[in-house]
């Protein structure tokens, strides 16, 4: 099933897993994890591939599974430091498994990065034309911030049409806590002619150490009020984690109110997480996915 076509029938919900990062690990509980976020009926679930491509058999092994248990994989692919052998490598196996939907991502460059680092594949736009030759769809990665490369959300917006140009059908976000954000994106790019779905991808904040690790990360900004909320509990990790889950269950609500074409959810592998979330708006997702 490709994606950008259930898109334009219905709104998705959608979830993200990684795989571990050593071949040599056991897979059980990533399984288990897939097992239990089928219960909440996900119209897809993604699958993340190390920036480095060395995980890149797992993130196959379980796009795999997600097929077998008939839940439709988006497999992450990133350019990376990887040259075209290993991409056709990869995406032979994604076919051989078949996975339709490739998210294809530059990768976050290893801060000891050598010059190597994307020699073949500078950015996705290049991965993207590379992969045209496999019959797979393409999704891309948006910013509502602005990636951290860029110095404005305008330099970036370009380089988000690129990649409709190159093939995206549809993008998915960075994680955002202030949905102004995403909607300033949103508005802009139909202002530059990008027209696929934007899919907001929010990330349920549940330990006060995340917020130096998603700036650090993502570069995302965790708005006064939400901080002020999670700081003052941070010694009692069982209140920050509900204040987490609820300050999630807003921004969903608010996009959803806005007319959102999808909500991606990154849970981190926590299934409990996209439980509490999803039981808490159960027949929101019923009635309006
Ligand atoms: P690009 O699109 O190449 O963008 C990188 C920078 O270059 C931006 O500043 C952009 O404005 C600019 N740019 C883009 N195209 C061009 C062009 N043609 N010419 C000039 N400038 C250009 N990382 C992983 O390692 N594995 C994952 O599985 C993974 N999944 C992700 C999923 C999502 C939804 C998101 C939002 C990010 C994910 N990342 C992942 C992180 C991502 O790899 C990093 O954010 C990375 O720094 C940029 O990837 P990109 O594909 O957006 O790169």
């Amino acid at each position: 099933m490709k994606i950008y076509e259930l898109l334009q029938k219905k709104r998705t919900l959608s979830f993200e897993v990684f795989p571990p990062k050593r071949t040599d690990e056991g897979k059980e509980g990533i399984f288990a994890t897939i097992d239990a976020l089928k219960e909440l009926s996900p119209d897809y679930i993604s699958v993340t591939y190390g920036a480095s491509g060395s995980n890149s058999r797992n993130a196959a092994e379980i796009a795999g599974y997600l097929k077998k248990s008939g839940i439709e994989p988006l497999a992450h692919l990133t350019g990376g430091p990887s040259s075209p052998e290993d991409i056709d490598r990869t995406a032979q196996e994604f076919l051989s498994l078949g996975v339709e939907n490739v998210l294809a991502l530059r990768g976050d460059k290893p801060v000891d990065c050598n010059v190597e680092y994307c020699k073949y594949f500078p950015h996705a736009t290049d991965l993207m034309e590379y992969l045209k030759k496999y019959p797979f769809s393409l999704a891309g990665a948006a910013y509502p911030e602005g990636h951290p490369e860029c110095d404005t959300l305008y330099k970036d917006l370009e380089a988000l049409k690129l990649k409709q140009d190159a093939g995206a059908k549809f993008f998915v976000t960075q994680l955002f806590y202030d949905n102004s954000y995403y909607y300033r994106l949103v508005a802009e790019a139909k202002k530059i002619g990008i027209t696929v779905p934007i899919i907001p991808g929010i990330m349920p904040l549940l330990k006060v150490q995340n917020i130096k690790r998603v700036k650090e990360m993502c570069g995302s900004a965790v708005p006064l009020e939400f901080r002020n909320m999670i700081e003052v509990y941070s010694d009692r990790p069982a209140v920050m984690e509900e204040i987490g889950l609820n300050y999630a269950v807003y921004q969903i609500i608010d996009l959803i109110a806005n007319g959102v074409p999808g909500i991606h959810l990154y849970i981190m592998n926590n299934a409990k997480a996209a439980e509490a979330i999803y039981s808490r708006l159960e027949r929101v997702f019923r009635e309006l996915f």
